[in-house]
């Protein structure tokens, strides 16, 4: 019983170093850009009033314009006006940009 408690530590700690390891800090993660395939994918735009709201009627209209990655459910503040956003792992998204799967903070 004690080996194996003992084995699960040693085999979780190893996956644990083994993440930490693969995951760069979120400070150097690069910025999003709007030429990168999952941005063109999702319609993101560094600037959200550049949405062509006619391809994305999601963004019109007032309640659509208050959208933002800033304010969007996805978002987790980081620095420079830039956050980690759980839909675009491994890139920052800019405070005042937009894509199509913004959703509402809970
Ligand atoms: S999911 Fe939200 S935070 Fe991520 S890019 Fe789209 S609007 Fe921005």
């Amino acid at each position: 019983m004690a080996t194996n408690r003992r084995n699960f530590i040693i085999k979780t700690s190893a996956g644990v170093a083994a993440a930490v390891v693969t995951v760069p800090a979120v400070a150097t993660q690069p910025r999003l850009t709007e030429d990168d395939p999952i941005a063109i994918a999702l319609g993101y735009k560094i600037d959200a009033n550049d949405v062509d709201v006619t391809q994305y009627p999601k963004r019109a209209g007032a309640a659509g314009a208050a959208q933002f990655c800033s304010n969007c459910g996805l978002y987790q503040a980081q620095a420079d006006g830039h956050g980690t956003c759980s839909a675009i792992p491994g890139k920052l998204v800019a405070g005042p940009g937009w894509c199509n799967a913004w959703i509402p903070q809970t």
